[in-house]
């Protein structure tokens, strides 16, 4: 059991009218005594803001609602309130209502591509299901900022019925992504149910659960929690730390317990401007991380979401942070950097260029150190034109076990079997327009 930091015991007591040091590791309780106003904040931290500060949160906290948890509130250090991490990821800034140009209410159009509701149906063999409304604490920097807060609510079994009916009667998702809203803000039976009903549909075969409960709450993280998870393996899970001052006692002990269980861990650190924008502290992250063996997964460039202008960073700090970890450290440690889409597009990934140059039998690529080097492709090598005609291939293909698949997009453009030579955009303007012609 981790023990309780000074810090923790302080904010306990002034919380639990004597109750909290018993109850400190009770998820329920933490979740009950959130944080939802500036007062209480000042009053737990013992700190005091001008009347005219703390009267611009209040202002902040009408349109973007704050939630903090005991535990994540006694991370903050106040010694240096306004750069310390812990803060700027949960207590709100004026900066929140200034709106900028390029800011959009659902940048990543996650409304449009929704079958039916609470799912995102993106990417041919996977889906998003959205399967609460609910977070434990707010992050300020929440792509779904829109809907924080709005009706909390977890969905009763009629609702994710509708998205249950969708993935079963969808054949080619193989892969399903359970967010929110935090998941793991579902009860364990509820949970449970949900994962029985998607295990039991046969194309299934990957779910996967986005939370960052190990980081801000991960007193959720129980034995019966996790005995019940590992019943529904194979289960994937994701969650987000975004500095290593989050990684604690109680957050590696959560990370070990599910480790023990057999889930595969991954992390998705969002950059984000005077949080973790340096070099050191990520590299400092994705060692803490996998020491706990946790896989750093995405570093996620901070969406176009209103409100969230002053976390954005220019691309080159994500590439400048890669840059310093490719060939640095562990390949494993190195999470993959992407952009996801404004308008739907889905994650690009971004990567330092290492390949200089080409010719028909060369190329020319350098290493993290700068070191340029030459690999000399094969002579020998034969094209060879493929036709899709598995039953004549080479390749030890067992097509009884391989999957129907056809090339969509780039891929299309590069395979001999598929007559398409090029994407036109949908709606692209022409000088001229004129009637199509047959033949020279
Ligand atoms: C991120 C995301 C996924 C999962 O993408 P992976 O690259 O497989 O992790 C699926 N659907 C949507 C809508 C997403 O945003």
């Amino acid at each position: 059991m981790p023990t309780m930091s000074g810090r923790q015991r302080e904010v306990a007591k002034l919380i639990g009218a004597g109750e909290g040091l018993g109850k400190w590791r009770d998820w329920r309780w933490q979740v009950r005594h959130c944080i939802r106003d500036i007062a209480t904040f000042e009053r737990l931290l013992g700190v005091t803001l001008s009347d005219e500060d703390r009267g611009r949160l209040e202002e902040v906290i009408e349109k973007f609602p704050i939630s903090v948890t005991p535990y994540y509130l006694s991370l903050i250090s106040t010694d240096d309130l306004k750069n310390d991490p812990i803060f700027q990821q949960a207590i709100p800034s004026p900066s929140e209502l200034m709106l900028h140009r390029c800011d959009l209410r659902d940048p990543l159009a996650e409304d449009r591509d929704c079958p039916v509701p609470g799912i995102t149906h993106r990417y041919p063999d996977r889906v998003l299901f959205l399967v609460s409304n609910v977070c434990a604490m707010y992050c300020r920097h929440c792509t779904r900022k829109r809907r924080v807060g709005d009706v909390d609510h977890i969905p009763d079994r009629e609702t994710l019925k509708l998205g249950i009916d969708y993935i079963r009667e969808t054949p080619q998702v193989r892969d399903v992504l359970l967010s929110g809203g935090d998941p793991l803000m579902l009860s364990d039976d509820l949970l449970d149910w949900l994962l029985t009903e998607l295990r039991a549909i046969e194309h299934v075969e990957v779910i996967r659960i986005g939370t960052r409960m190990p980081v801000v709450l991960p007193q959720r993280i129980t034995d019966d929690l996790v005995a019940m998870l590992r019943r529904h393996n194979p289960l994937w899970v994701n969650t987000q730390f975004n500095h290593p001052r989050e990684i604690t006692s109680s957050s590696r002990q959560a990370l070990r317990r599910m480790a023990d269980a057999g889930l595969p861990l991954g992390n998705q650190t969002v950059l984000l401007a005077g949080v973790n924008d340096c070099p050191r502290i990520i590299r400092k992250l994705v060692h803490e991380l996998v020491k706990s063996r946790v896989r750093p997964y995405y570093l996620y460039q901070c969406d176009l979401t209103e409100g969230l202008a002053h976390f954005r960073t220019p691309v080159g700090k994500g590439i400048e942070i890669i840059e310093s970890l490719l060939g640095h450290t562990s390949g494993f440690a190195v999470p993959r950097y992407v952009i996801d889409a404004p308008g739907g597009g889905g994650k690009i990934p971004i990567m330092p260029n290492y390949l200089i140059s080409w010719s028909t039998h060369r190329v020319v690529l350098r290493n993290y150190q700068g070191v340029i080097t030459t690999y000399r492709e094969p002579d020998s090598y034969e094209p060879v034109f493929c036709d899709r005609n598995c039953e004549e291939c080479n390749l030890q293909l067992r097509l009884e076990g391989a999957e129907e698949y056809r090339a969509i997009g780039i891929e299309k453009l590069l395979a001999d079997y598929d007559e398409t030579t090029s994407l036109t955009p949908e709606g692209m303007e022409r000088p001229f327009e004129g009637e199509e012609r047959s033949g020279p």
